[in-house]
């Protein structure tokens, strides 16, 4: 029968106000207990500090703690699925708007070319300027048309707006 030596035993104190002992030295500290007052003003001072512990921690639980823990949980996934939503495929629909967006941009993009195409002259004209030159003047007179026709274009549609 092992004696619990005072002092040295802090920790066996501690396991026991912590009701970590097994039932035997549970029963066997008591009895020290009962005749140490050293060791039970230990234990009780260990239980006080457990006791207020317990009642620190069970203080901030209020009864809607899991609905909250779980509605800040809920929270934060949502708040993972926006972010991730355009990377995942199940949940491509929710990125349509911006492959509209982009398919907007794309028939603009088409627009904006046709129109420049049809503002262009005929080039049959130009072609007949440009064959008594020489190479090098015909690409500058080829410039300059281009040149003139972007002009054209810029101020096309406003002068006919001021005309309005
Ligand atoms: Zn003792």
């Amino acid at each position: 029968m092992s004696r619990i030596d005072c002092g040295e035993n802090a920790d066996l104190l501690l396991k026991f106000v912590a009701g970590r002992l097994d039932s035997e030295a549970q029963v066997r500290l008591n009895r020290h207990l009962e005749i140490c007052p050293a060791c039970r003003e230990f234990a009780g001072g260990q239980k006080t500090v457990w006791d207020s512990l317990d009642a620190w921690e069970m203080a901030p639980v209020s009864p809607d703690f899991d609905r909250r823990l779980y509605a800040r949980i809920q929270g934060e996934v949502s708040w993972w699925n926006r972010i991730l939503a355009p990377f995942r495929p199940p949940q491509i629909r929710k990125g349509w708007p911006i492959a509209a967006a982009a398919w907007l941009v794309l028939v603009a993009g088409i627009v904006v070319v046709d129109r420049s195409i049809m503002v262009r002259p005929a080039p049959r004209k130009t072609s007949i300027q440009v064959e008594s030159l020489r190479p090098d003047q015909a690409q500058n007179a080829i410039e300059d048309m281009e040149m003139l026709q972007e002009i054209n274009g810029l101020v096309g549609p406003a002068s006919a707006a001021s005309k309005m």
